[in-house]
């Protein structure tokens, strides 16, 4: 016995299939979808996407990007993206390997961009705190890779980031160019802002957690005495120590970070009588939803401790 088909349904099959092949005929492109490293470059990438597209982060927000263990389901997402941004093996050195293996079309390394604005790096940082101490690769290449500190980077890294995503959905490209040219604008106005609030605070001496200012620093004139630790990961050993004790002779601040354990810093900050700030140069702060409001909360903060009993 042949199963009994009725005759109803062997007429409708057909139809019944309608439906599902209308909707796949109506629905729309798929979305561009980007994969962000970490959240500032997710902010900065969700100002061109708008909601065109979608853009995902694949670091926790206060992981930090220096050391960070790849799970398998990370793999699958750098391989399914059409497009992963990330600043380069200078500060995500665990994506190297990775991306080896995604198409050069599929990624785009911030720091391997042409014309952006690099500071001087400073001298400090040529004489390694611990002989033979572990690095993992942080600075690699001399300079420092946190390049989205500097707005005028950010404003360079959103025209390229248009055309990229112009070329991956082409129906799309005026709305991206747009935005960037929006974003570009907003970007130089923040610039001058920022460079005008910080005007007054530009001789005062101060500290921070690890070796990552550099672009805000120098873009604004500050005046960063010194660095608590090269990397972040790492506790500043002894000799160290005894070194940043010299060089915070007048320096009115010391700023941590909220990603790692500040202990030491702490305990130093009270030894020598230094003011605690925090600087969150990763924007991981849930009040931090936007990139141009990442570097004025920095400003923000800077200000803050910087300004207090002047
Ligand atoms: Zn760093």
């Amino acid at each position: 016995m042949f199963p009994r088909i009725s005759p109803w349904r062997r007429r409708c099959a057909p139809l019944l299939l309608l439906p599902v092949l209308l909707g796949w005929a109506l629905a729309p492109r798929a979305e561009v979808e980007v994969l962000a490293s970490i959240k500032p470059l997710q902010l900065l990438a969700q100002e061109l996407v708008g909601e065109r597209g979608q853009v995902s982060l694949l670091l926790e927000p206060n992981a930090s990007p220096h050391d960070y263990p790849l799970k398998v389901s990370d793999m699958q997402r750098l391989n399914n993206a059409d497009l992963v941004l990330w600043v380069g093996e200078e500060l995500e050195t665990f994506l190297s390997r990775p991306l080896a293996r995604v198409a050069p079309e599929n990624q785009l390394s911030l720091a391997a961009l042409p014309d952006l604005h690099w500071p001087r790096y400073p001298e400090e940082s040529q004489h390694p705190e611990e002989p033979g101490g572990h690095d993992h690769g942080h600075h690699h290449h001399g300079r420092d890779p946190h390049l989205w500190l500097d707005p005028r980077n950010g404003a360079k890294v959103a025209r390229v980031l248009a055309d990229r995503l112009a070329t991956l959905d082409p129906d799309n490209a005026d709305y991206y160019r747009d935005r960037a040219g929006a974003l570009v604008s907003e970007l130089d106005e923040l610039d001058r802002s920022l460079e005008a609030r910080l005007e007054p605070v530009a001789g005062r001496g101060f500290a921070v957690y690890h070796q990552a200012y550099g672009h805000f620093v120098q873009r604004y004139g500050l005046n960063q005495l010194t660095a608590v630790t090269e990397s972040p990961e790492r506790r500043p050993g002894a000799r160290h120590l005894y070194e940043l004790r010299q060089r915070l002779a007048g320096a009115a601040c010391l700023f941590t970070e909220p990603y790692y354990d500040m202990s030491a810093a702490r305990d130093l900050a009270q030894e020598l009588d230094l003011r605690l700030g925090e600087l969150d140069l990763l924007g991981a702060s849930e009040a931090v939803t936007d990139y141009p409001g990442l570097l004025d909360t920095l400003a923000d903060n800077v200000l803050e401790c910087l300004q207090a009993d002047s």
